[in-house]
């Protein structure tokens, strides 16, 4: 492992400036970043510990829960307002990692995990988003785990956080300070499509720091389900999974909400499924023309060609979980 300067940070002030120096990279929980530094995929000149800031709570304020950028995984999936007006927010951090990694990963790594890309993580392989313009291993070789939406000639990873796809299909607004001042940006802008500069994974700017998230109380919210299918129950990325809230009123869906993991290079908001819902009784048959329209942009690549269909049906069983009585 490359040597690096440790700076801890007892203050937001403090952080934010050591964060926007050259090289720097911010630490929390570590189950992410210590993995890639052990790897050698990252190697930042200064690590900057943000453990100590006051950003663990979890509180209710007005119409909205305000949940801090260090709330543990664990935490959140098990705090009552979270089980009860969020469940899919709670589910997917459940399926998310091992009880172990949960009680270590907070809310700002977790959204800001990188890419499970085997050719990212062994250092070698040409991979534009760890050594930009060297190319991308993947575009010829395996991609069973890889993105079938969202992708570019530049890069196909799949984003890998089941928790940020809840928080996408939520509305969920993640605020952040920085050198620049505060700012709030809808969790679905937060990421980036790879295109040419896969390298860029996020809108976020050096020494930006995550500090809460905000989850609007609304009623699709209570309605919610996380779906998860992934080659074994116990720890394991999700080949594709499904986020979805509805607003059920007099047997007929009056808002939808569809969130798409495992199989895009971001949060994937699939917008023009949930303006299909809109009006439509709960039914097999219209959760499967949801499903197609979710999936029409997808562009498999050799190895993850049954994503597509994987994917369909993750989402309509979401559907058809979310819309049961
Ligand atoms: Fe790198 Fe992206 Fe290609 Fe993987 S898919 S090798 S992360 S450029």
């Amino acid at each position: 492992m490359q040597p690096f300067n440790y700076v801890h940070a007892d203050d937001e002030a403090r952080a934010i400036a050591a964060g926007a120096t050259r090289g720097a990279q911010f630490i929390a929980g570590g189950t992410n970043v210590v993995d890639l530094l052990r790897l050698e995929v990252i190697r930042p000149d200064s690590i900057v510990d943000i453990t100590a800031l006051p950003l663990r709570a979890v509180t209710v304020e007005g119409k909205a829960v305000k949940i801090g950028a260090l709330v543990r995984n664990s935490d959140l999936a098990y705090h009552p307002v979270i089980v009860e007006r969020f469940p899919v927010l709670s589910e997917a951090l459940l399926a998310g990692a091992s009880p172990q990694l949960r009680n270590m990963a907070t809310v700002g790594g977790n959204m800001l995990q990188r890419t499970r890309c085997s050719y990212f993580r062994d250092g070698v392989s040409p991979c534009n988003k760890r050594a930009p313009g060297t190319g991308c291993a993947a575009r010829e070789g395996y991609t069973r785990m890889h993105a079938i939406l969202g992708i570019s000639e530049h890069c196909i990873a799949a984003y890998p956080s089941d928790m940020t796809t809840a928080l996408a299909a939520l509305d969920a607004v993640v605020h952040t300070h920085g050198p620049n001042g505060t700012r709030a940006i809808p969790v679905t802008e937060l990421h980036t499509l790879p295109g040419a500069h896969p390298e860029i994974e996020t809108v976020l700017q050096p020494g930006e720091l995550i500090t809460h998230v905000e989850l609007p109380v609304t009623a699709f919210a209570a309605r919610s389900r996380y779906v998860k299918v992934r080659d074994r129950a116990s720890f394991a990325f999700a080949l594709a999974s499904a986020a979805v809230a509805l607003e059920l009123r007099d047997a007929t869906i009056r808002d939808a909400r569809i969130a798409l993991g495992g199989v895009a290079t971001k949060p994937w908001r699939a917008r023009d499924a949930e303006r299909l819902l809109i009006g439509k009784a709960p039914s097999t048959a219209a959760f499967r023309d949801a499903a197609d329209a979710a999936l029409a942009g997808a562009a498999p690549s050799g190895d993850n060609a049954f994503k597509v269909d994987l994917a369909k049906r993750t989402l309509v069983r979401a559907l058809q979980r979310a819309g049961a009585p």
